[in-house]
């Protein structure tokens, strides 16, 4: 089977727009046969709201596609779970940390699941990296990059020549534009902290800089490197992590490894708005994807969440949750009626199906839903036959990958219960089938195929062998 590394060969390679050279390029892996990725994920002191779940949709969407084009993604999502907001609310609750971050966690666990979104192969906590972490800033020091003042150990800017490529601020921008914390101990005001002291109250860690906690920038690149290994091939967040986040992690990891690269494209999305307003407490139209999900059907919230280019500003309004909620119900009748005895193998449906290529660029999914409506508007004008069927499996492959699965409510469910080493097994039972076609046993190739289904795996044979995808 020579479905990784498929994606090369594609004729419609995946595009995507690389903050790092601020264009669409195509994405190339550095080994197609393990593609990684690191997303940074929310810090876990409240439920999360809809930015941080258009978040999780947008690079959930960017994780099925990366799987329909090279099959062998490693996908690591992390928590914050050390934070100055988790202490406050800490202190304001009179608990334990960990039973805030415990109970946030396991709400996030089941509000994405809800919106279709797939457990990533690693969730790394901070809490579970210390001694990664520790380890890594003492590198830095080692190298020259960091150093001790006031209990603090601190990033020179500095030394790192590079620093500003990825946001496009130079450090006299940055200081200019006063994004920094004026503390007399840095030895240059752009600098920013790795480890800070704890003061006896507070949750800390012993180190060799005394008892403390690490800064926030310091996390995502300890915990990539140990989850990934370094370099990785794509990094993605909201786009407000562009700076400072972004730029100082890309600064730690690089000058520790002596100029090594670290990340070869990097992914932002957009804003959410609401009724036109920005989503913000002091506002008070901060709007919780925990709350949305008591009320409506997580398909329809995760339908309106892709209906804006990711990159683009996504305007939230009732109006669009309610159009979305609609659109679904008429999708589902229309399968419901156009349903067939025969049907059950999308196949053959998603190579140069338009939804497809349009998510192939970058991720165009305004341009996938209105083909995803086409397709459905020409099954509802066609009578039962060859076409309506090929029509209805090219609508099914499509809500697949878009991870809207409107026909079998809960395999969402038990997709989560399957861990990465289901990946392996499913790649070898490709493998056996492939062989059992060249040697065309296809009773063999065709039992297999049916076990493979049943498991919710779409295989899609090429001229260049089996690709395969798991449709939930
Ligand atoms: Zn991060």
């Amino acid at each position: 089977m020579t479905q990784t590394g498929d994606g090369q060969k594609n004729a419609h390679p995946l595009r995507l727009t690389n903050t790092l050279s601020g264009s669409k390029q195509i994405f190339v892996p550095r080994d197609p046969n393990r593609v990684t990725m690191y997303v940074c994920g929310p810090t876990v002191y409240n439920y999360a709201h809809l930015g941080n779940a258009r978040s999780a949709v947008v690079f959930d969407l960017l994780y099925r596609i990366l799987r329909h084009s090279y099959g062998r993604v490693l996908y690591a999502r992390n928590f914050t779970d050390v934070d100055d907001k988790i202490n406050a609310e800490a202190v304001r609750t009179g608990q334990p940390i960990s039973a805030i971050t415990d109970r946030f966690i396991s709400a996030y666990h089941a509000d994405m699941a809800a919106l279709g979104v797939l457990r990533p192969d690693f969730e790394p906590r901070v809490t579970e990296h210390l001694s990664d972490i520790i380890a890594l800033i003492d590198r830095l020091l080692e190298a020259g990059h960091a150093y001790q003042a006031a209990g603090h150990v601190l990033f020179h800017v500095p030394s790192f020549a590079e620093y500003g490529r990825l946001s496009g601020r130079s450090r006299e921008d940055v200081i200019a534009g006063a994004r920094v914390e004026v503390a007399p101990f840095k030895r240059d005001p752009a600098d920013f902290v790795l480890w800070k002291p704890s003061s006896d109250d507070a949750p800390g860690w012993e180190s060799p800089w005394g008892r403390g906690r690490p800064g926030w920038h310091i996390e995502c690149s300890a915990m990539t490197e140990h989850c990934l290994g370094l370099p990785i091939d794509l990094h993605g967040g909201g786009q407000d992590l562009i700076f400072p986040h972004h730029e100082n992690e890309i600064a730690q990891s690089v000058s520790v490894r002596n100029g090594a690269a670290y990340c070869d494209f990097w992914v932002h999305n957009g804003f959410v708005t609401v009724d036109g307003r920005k989503m913000s407490k002091s506002l008070g139209n901060v709007v919780l994807a925990h709350d949305l999900l008591e009320r409506h059907d997580g398909q329809a919230i995760r339908l309106a969440l892709l209906s804006a280019h990711y990159r683009q500003p996504l305007d939230w309004s009732d109006k669009l949750l309610t159009g979305s909620g609609r659109a679904l119900s008429r999708l589902k009748r229309l399968l419901a009626d156009t349903v067939a005895p025969d049907d059950g193998d999308a196949v053959e449906a998603i190579s140069h199906n338009p939804v497809v290529l349009a998510l192939e660029d970058d991720l165009n999914t305004p341009l996938a839903l209105s083909a995803l409506f086409g397709i459905a508007r020409k099954l509802r004008h066609t009578d039962p036959g060859e076409k309506r069927s090929r029509l209805r499996h090219e609508l099914v492959a499509a809500l697949s990958l878009l991870g809207l699965d409107l026909e079998s409510d809960g395999l969402e469910i038990r997709r989560h219960g399957i861990n990465a080493t289901h990946d392996a097994v499913v790649a070898d039972m490709v493998a056996q089938r492939d062989a059992a076609r060249r040697r065309k046993d296809y009773e063999e190739a065709d039992r297999l195929r049916a076990t493979l289904r049943a498991q919710g795996v779409v295989l899609d044979d090429t001229t260049h062998g089996t690709r395969w995808w798991k449709s939930m």
